[in-house]
């Protein structure tokens, strides 16, 4: 097998595959040698390079775990060096993007399965990976009309095998989705923290839980999320316009004291926020919980 871009999503699987012994050797590539020499000493992979046409050379499974931004690089770079019957696939959490980066390059001796597990943490690096990540998760698989329906099979056991529950969807359906529930909140809370911060300096001294819970996820990779969201871009920009609209409406309301307009809003969100199933896997260290 091997992992590009040995972080916090490909460094987890790889380690949860190996510890139900469904791998045998684990090739990490990657660009920093600091990263590579982590998931070494950690063990998550048996040998480094960064190179990635030679990382994939007799790899049977390779998983392509860098930000979305970097996959279509990725992808012409391992393509002449896939052998035949090698199976590729992603954890990419922009599915659109990465059939249209992907596809076309794959060679028709390999065969490319998109997916994206629902799970991870704020944190990143093959510091932060994690060998039961995906227990109790969902991965999502986006299957194109041309993919392989064994290569398919043969993702979702992987995915099965490692504790997640296996869904398909649309690859279009996925982005709208995933756009509204995690891509639009990530840029939400990014913009929120910086807000704040120009309001008034001093202000997040006195930051409580309710801050703390909201703008978590500010905490996460710059440059992941600057990849998802333009990678997503239509679906961001539509969710963005309806935070504003609806932003506007409170405004006025607050402007005008309609305190009765007010309430209503706030007791509708209550009532769906409330609505929401508890999170299996509960709290993660730092008060994290898994998400997207
Ligand atoms: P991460 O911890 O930052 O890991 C990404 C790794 O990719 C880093 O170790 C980085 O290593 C490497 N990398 C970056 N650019 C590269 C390139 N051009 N070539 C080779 N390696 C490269 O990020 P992550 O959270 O695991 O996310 C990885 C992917 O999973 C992303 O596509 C993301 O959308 C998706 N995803 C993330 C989550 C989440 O919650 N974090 C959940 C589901 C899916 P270097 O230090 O060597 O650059």
């Amino acid at each position: 097998m091997a992992v590009i871009g040995v972080g916090l999503i490909g460094g987890s699987l790889a380690l949860a595959l190996r510890r139900r012994g469904l791998v045998g050797e684990i090739v990490g590539v990657g660009r920093s040698a600091e990263n590579l020499a982590v998931a070494r000493r950690r063990r998550i992979v048996d040998r480094i390079t960064t190179d990635p046409a030679e990382g994939v050379r007799d790899a049977d499974l390779v998983v392509l775990a860098t930000p979305v931004g970097a996959l279509a690089e990725v992808g012409k770079a391992i393509a002449p060096a896939l052998g035949p019957g090698a199976v590729v696939t992603d954890v990419g959490s922009t599915k659109g993007s990465v059939l249209r980066d992907l596809e076309p390059v794959i060679p028709p001796h390999a065969f490319f399965v998109a997916a994206h597990p629902i799970a991870g943490t704020e944190d990143s690096g093959a510091a932060a990976a994690e060998e039961d990540l995906f227990e109790g998760s969902r991965c999502i698989l986006t299957p194109a009309a041309g993919t392989d329906p064994k290569a398919l099979a043969r993702v979702r056991r992987m995915w099965r095998a490692v504790g997640a529950r296996v869904i398909e969807m649309d690859a279009e359906v996925h982005d709208r989705i995933l756009g509204a529930v995690s891509h639009l909140p990530h840029v939400v809370a990014y913009a929120l923290v910086n807000a704040v911060t120009d309001l008034r300096k001093d202000a997040l001294d006195y930051a409580g839980g309710g801050f703390r819970d909201f703008t978590r996820i500010a905490a996460s990779h710059p440059v992941m999320w600057r990849d998802i969201v333009l990678a997503n871009r239509e679906s961001v920009l539509a969710g963005i316009d309806a935070t504003l609209a609806e932003l506007s409406r409170m405004r006025a309301w607050i402007d005008r004291r309609e305190g009765r307009a007010l309430e209503e809003a706030f007791l509708r969100a209550r009532i769906t926020r409330r609505s929401l199933a508890p999170r299996k896997g509960g709290v993660r260290r730092g008060g994290a919980r898994r998400k997207r």
